[in-house]
């Protein structure tokens, strides 16, 4: 695998980064070094003259008007649909969900799916190193429905316990709930193997993949789950757009969620039918720029390549672990022999909130605190740490500086 990457033509980085006008941005009178893509990724220029065109010569609202502009709006959005369904090779479009983001998009499932599915005494398996995203959503529905969570562990590198994995998924357990991606530590979970192992005791799978998909392709169909949920704005979109993907034959099975226009086939008060599949699941009107948006940015990933892009990635991963290695008192939180290119760590002596300052004033945007993964924190015994996240548009250099600020603020502070 690590031979083929290196066989791809290497992405122009410096060209690259003339596609977002962000990063020609000083901050503090520094240079901007953006090391937070983890939390929220720079949009290209072409995603935000995606967005302004929309709004300049196309808005209306979608579905419901005869008239050239609400087609038009409407084309769009469902343009938008259809590339998402390509991106994650999708059987349908049926099967791709407009929500807000990741968040959004597991509350439905823990909402429609586990509402009407979950009994008292059933398990949902998730594993230690979630997003409060994928945990906290289960603990309210299994407040609702007397079902139970059960968390798988991980080791000190931050890998899940495959074995315990195994021995987790019983007769009790209806659903297993998954990141692909840590956003905490950086490790990249088996997915395929964890879903067949819960696909052959006909449980229902869901994925996490707010981290994956700026990293890697995805291939829902491949992975073989049943819900796959990411957010537009890690994948260079906007925010307040995401996706969940729903197997076809479990999307269709499910009540909807939330009730209004757009969702509905007919309404009288003696009684209300559903729309079809996806639009069930979208009450009232949604966010039609940012859906385009985020089709837009799916073009721009697509026309990088996301294999050349891990390709990079890997390398300023490898090069961040060797340099921060380097610096006196650092530690590096997240040790899994496959991870994204994210690195959290800590500095003997220094409070990663101090970090954070300190790097801001050399214009260094770092990301530092709990990365909502509290039980990975209280796992190694720690109330925080710095992360530095990377994206395609990201280079040595900007590691070099990080490195060397990070000597400085450990000297004057550790
Ligand atoms: N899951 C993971 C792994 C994340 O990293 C994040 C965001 O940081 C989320 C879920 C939540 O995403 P959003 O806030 O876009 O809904």
């Amino acid at each position: 695998m690590a031979a083929e990457l290196q066989a791809l033509a290497p992405l122009d980085v410096a060209r690259i980064r003339e596609d977002f006008p962000i990063l020609a941005r000083a901050i503090r009178g520094k240079p901007l070094v953006y090391l937070d893509s983890g939390a929220s990724a720079q949009r290209p220029k072409a995603v935000i003259d995606a967005m302004s065109g929309y709004y300049e010569r196309h808005h209306a609202n979608v579905h419901r008007g005869v008239h050239t502009l609400s087609q038009e709006a409407t084309d769009l959005f469902e343009g938008a649909r259809e590339k998402v369904r390509r991106f994650l090779n999708a059987a349908s479009t049926r099967e791709i969900v407009f929500v807000r983001g990741t968040t959004e998009a597991i509350n439905l499932v823990a909402q429609s799916w586990g509402r009407s599915r979950l009994k008292p005494g059933d398990e949902i398996v998730i594993t230690w190193l979630e997003h409060h995203a994928n945990i906290v959503p289960w603990q309210m529905a299994c407040e609702q429905t007397g079902a139970v969570l059960k968390i798988v562990p991980i080791d000190r590198r931050g890998v899940v316990d495959h074995e315990a994995y195994l021995s987790m998924l019983g007769p009790r357990t209806k659903l297993a709930a998954f990141s692909h991606v840590s956003n905490a530590l950086g490790t990249v979970l088996p997915v395929r193997e964890m879903v067949a192992a819960a696909r052959e005791r006909g449980i229902v799978t869901l994925i996490d993949g707010a981290q994956a998909v700026p990293h890697q392709a995805v291939d829902v169909r491949e992975i073989g789950c049943d819900f796959y949920a990411f957010s537009g704005h890690k994948l260079f979109g906007p925010t307040g757009i995401g996706v969940l993907y729903g197997r076809e034959a479990v999307l269709a099975a499910m009540p909807p969620w939330q009730g209004g226009g757009d969702m509905i086939l007919t309404v009288s008060f003696s009684g209300t039918t559903y729309n079809e599949l996806p639009y069930r699941f979208e009450a009232g009107t949604p966010d039609i720029a940012g859906a385009i948006g985020l089709g837009a940015a799916i073009d721009y990933v697509d026309s990088l390549g996301l294999e050349r892009i891990a390709a990079w990635e890997h390398e300023l991963l490898d090069y961040a672990t060797r340099r921060l290695s380097a610096v006196p008192g650092l530690e590096i939180v997240g040790t899994a022999p496959d991870k994204a290119s994210l690195v959290s760590f800590t500095i003997e002596g220094v409070h990663p909130h101090d970090l954070g300052t300190i790097l801001d004033a050399e214009g260094i945007a770092i990301r530092t605190g709990h990365h909502c993964a509290m039980p990975v924190m209280e796992f190694f015994d720690l109330p925080a740490t710095a992360r530095a996240s990377f994206a395609f548009y990201n280079t040595r250099e900007e590691i070099d500086v990080l490195a060397a600020a990070l000597v400085r603020a450990r000297e004057m502070l550790g």
